[in-house]
């Protein structure tokens, strides 16, 4: 079963939706267990989205810095049939760095 669109803004949505006004501080992030390969993603957002050998993708662990390209990542986020790519702030997704409490000896 795979979760609902309502959690990641949408696409045709105004910026209002849960980023800033700037786009800023939010990663594009890709469970590449889900992806399968169609390619959407990457004429939706080239940017942020590559393809690799095999057709699978790849995305940018940078962080968003600009409006356009947080409207094509969310486009893209959008167009993905198998809800593999995901918007999340930067610092609380899979690239975060974990808690300090984490790794303290
Ligand atoms: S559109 Fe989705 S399934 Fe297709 S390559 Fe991109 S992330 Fe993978």
């Amino acid at each position: 079963m795979h979760p609902t669109a309502s959690a990641v803004p949408s696409a045709s949505e105004p910026d209002r939706a849960a980023m800033s006004d700037q786009g800023a501080g939010w990663v594009l992030e890709i469970d590449g267990a889900k992806c399968d390969g169609h390619g959407i993603c990457v004429l939706r957002c080239p940017e942020l989205v590559s393809l690799d050998e095999w057709g699978f993708a790849t995305v940018s662990s940078a962080a968003i810095d600009d409006r356009a390209t947080a409207r094509r990542a969310k486009l893209a986020v959008a167009a993905c049939p198998e809800q593999a790519l995901r918007l999340e702030p930067q610092g609380r997704g899979r690239h975060a760095a974990p808690p300090a409490s984490c790794c303290a000896p």
